[in-house]
């Protein structure tokens, strides 16, 4: 399950931060998930509920932002954003030489701490 994985690697990162900035509990995280990534956001909070417990995060509520996937098209100039998954073609003139530019990462935004 390619989710749990994420889940323990964002909970790693924010304890140790957590740890060495001197803070006691995590009250929230906030991610940034492009449509494109193939990380499926409710999968990522399932998994994020259980790898939290008895933990400094066992409370902490995650919070996901989804990033569209969007580029930039050489044929018209134009720079896209599509709702879709995948993109074949430039939603403005069809054409296939773009390059995309967002909607493919996995970030943590920030955290609140306490
Ligand atoms: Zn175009």
């Amino acid at each position: 399950m390619h989710e749990a994985s994420i889940a323990m690697n964002v909970l790693d990162t924010v304890l140790a931060e957590c740890r060495q900035r001197g803070f006691q509990r995590i009250e929230a995280v906030r991610l940034r998930i492009g449509r494109a990534s193939g990380i499926l956001p409710d999968a990522l909070r399932f998994a994020f509920d259980i790898a939290k417990a008895d933990t400094a995060a066992d409370q902490a509520e995650l919070h996901i932002e989804l990033v569209p996937l969007g580029g930039h098209c050489r044929d018209c100039g134009h720079d896209f954003e599509t709702p879709e998954r995948v993109v074949f073609e430039c939603p403005h003139c069809h054409g296939n030489d773009f390059s995309v530019a967002r909607g493919y990462e996995m970030d943590i935004v920030d955290m609140e701490v306490n």
